[in-house]
């Protein structure tokens, strides 16, 4: 398997290790490489599209003109993994719960409704255990100015739940292959949330 972690800003070489370590413990063959330029897009297996800023991460990704073809692509059936950031320009609506409309650049290929730094301010960042369908136990979310997954429409399914304000809110969905995640689960060592991924997306 080739799999590739869109490199530009963010936790690019935290994915990197823990695909590593995940395709190692599936016992599959397979490099993780960091992809910067169109032409790495090519005979790639899934890319990953890590947190970080995604205003930055989606305006980079236009000027190196990788956005429009990993858009394509993503759009015709490569798996996509999108954590926090990540899962912002995987997001077919996406406001910020200040500023509201962001007119940021997105991939837009999952049928999700994101709001940027939902858990506001004074709980910028923090950590809850989750439930995640399809996951045996429970999982340590990390979360760092993370948006909420307010919305799915199907094909788009939330898989994971959180309790914030008296409001239940969606921490992360599945739509085909593709897997958004709100949390950061390259921060955490445990590799079950890539290995789940990198089983159903393996030919
Ligand atoms: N707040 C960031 C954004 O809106 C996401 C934060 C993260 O990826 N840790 O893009």
């Amino acid at each position: 398997m080739r799999i590739g972690v869109l490199g530009y800003q963010g936790g690019v070489y935290e994915h990197v290790y823990m695909l590593r370590r995940a395709l190692e413990e599936l016992g599959y063959t397979g490099e993780v490489l960091v992809v910067k330029k169109p032409g790495q897009l090519e005979s790639l297996d899934g890319i990953v599209i890590p947190g970080g800023e995604s205003t930055t991460i989606g305006i980079l990704a236009r000027r190196m003109k990788v956005l429009e073809p990993l858009r394509d692509a993503i759009r015709s059936g490569l798996p996509a993994l999108g954590t926090c950031a990540g899962a912002i320009i995987l997001a077919e609506k996406v406001r910020d719960r200040v500023v509201g409309e962001t007119g940021q650049p997105l991939i837009a290929a999952m049928r999700i409704e994101v709001v940027r730094n939902y858990f506001g301010r004074q709980r910028e960042s923090f950590e809850a255990d989750l439930e995640i369908d399809g996951l045996e136990g429970r999982f340590r979310g990390v979360f760092i100015r993370s948006p909420a997954i307010i919305d799915a429409e199907p094909p788009a399914r939330i898989i994971s739940w959180l309790d914030h304000d008296g409001e239940r809110v969606g921490v992360a969905a599945v739509q085909g292959p593709h897997l958004a995640t709100a949390f950061h689960p390259e921060l955490t060592g445990d590799t079950r949330l890539h290995k789940m991924w990198l089983r159903q997306i393996k030919r």
